[in-house]
């Protein structure tokens, strides 16, 4: 994936120092905030020790945003969605960061979810800030740096951090465990709302809206919306708190875009009413120094030359059978120490 053109560095830069970075994201320094998200996202060790530091000293600037997670098939319209509740939360003076877990950059190397140039109003807007997937490492990594670019934004400003993804694998799990709010974009193509609830879409979204919702796809728009909600109330019991509405949008024509932002304000209203939005950053914070910790602990078993030698042998035996993954587990953890 490119580097976005306004971090391209033309000339060497001189390094910046932790007060450097902390003091130009306090200013607003869009030069500096970028060059604090290549920080975050870099996997060099000496990196991820100022990525550290500059994470704790930013930490009680953090939490102020409206932390949206939004998922989407690829061509359901999450660029064209985006670009229009971009534009109008930053008319309405928001400051709007769109980032990205695009789980195709771990297989490939290739990119779902493209980069800056989908949203050409949004990406010259001097309100808004996109910034595409990290694309080196695996999904847990990735998330793991977006989390961290996501607080970084937080502490430069933006009262409105989107958080995109694919309905690929984990990567959906991955961005609901980092929002406040989980909106799913369908298709008013038939079968859809199917293949959400088998996927376990039904369980993550708070907010559901059929998009293209426009010309001659509208009636089949309505009439998804229709199915998804008797699907929804199966789901969900009568006494549940919050049962996720089904709306219509057309991110091309904008048309219910507006509506689709009230229902996440008053998702989010609902949370702070009961008190479960404290309740459900604080998990996900704990969630994530979980994550944080059985990453680095499989990073340094990996690591370690008495574990890569076993490794060399009870690869083949595993895969003939001869060991058994049990005994192959047991005998790694004991050669690593544990
Ligand atoms: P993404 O892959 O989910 O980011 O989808 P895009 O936003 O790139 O849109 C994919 C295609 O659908 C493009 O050709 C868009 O012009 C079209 N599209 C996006 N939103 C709408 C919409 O609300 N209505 C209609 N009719 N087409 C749309």
């Amino acid at each position: 994936m490119s580097t976005p053109a306004d971090e391209q560095p033309r000339i060497r830069r001189a390094a910046l120092s932790l007060e450097d970075y902390v003091a130009g994201i306090n200013a607003g320094d869009r030069s500096v905030l970028g060059r604090a998200l290549t920080l975050v996202e870099s996997t060099a060790e000496r990196d991820r020790e100022l990525a550290a530091a500059l994470l704790s000293a930013l930490m009680p600037l953090t939490g102020g945003s409206v932390r949206l997670g939004l998922t989407g098939t690829p061509g359901v319209g999450k660029s064209t969605f985006i670009e229009t509740l971009g534009s109008n939360l930053v008319e309405r003076g928001h400051k709007v960061a769109v980032l990205a877990i695009d789980p195709s950059s771990t297989v490939s190397g290739g990119s779902i979810l493209g980069d800056k140039t989908r949203m050409p109003r949004l990406s010259t807007n001097p309100s808004a800030f996109i910034r595409p997937s990290p694309s080196i490492g695996t999904l847990g990594g990735i998330a793991a740096r977006t989390r961290e670019a996501l607080l970084v934004c937080e502490a430069a400003g933006f009262d409105v951090v989107l958080v995109e993804t694919v309905g690929v694998g984990q990567s959906e799990t991955e961005v609901a465990a980092m929002t406040d709010t989980f909106l799913a974009l369908m298709l008013p193509g038939a079968g859809d709302e199917l293949q959400g609830i088998k996927r376990g879409l039904m369980e993550l979204a708070d907010v559901l809206a059929v998009n293209k919702a426009d010309g001659d796809m509208k009636p089949a728009a309505l009439r998804a919306a229709r199915d998804l909600r008797i699907a929804l109330r199966m789901l969900h019991s009568g006494d549940a708190r919050w049962i996720p509405p089904v709306l219509t949008c057309s991110g091309l024509t904008g048309e219910g875009v507006d509506d689709v932002w009230n229902a996440v304000l008053e998702h989010r209203a609902m949370l702070k009413a009961e008190g479960l939005l404290e309740k459900k950053r604080r998990e996900q914070s704990e969630q994530w120094m979980w994550r944080l910790v059985d990453m680095g602990l499989r990073d340094a078993m990996r690591r370690d030359p008495r574990v890569r030698d076993l490794l060399g042998t009870l690869r083949g035996e595993v895969a003939d059978g001869s060991t058994s993954p049990v005994t192959a587990a047991r005998r790694l953890l004991s050669a690593f120490g544990i």
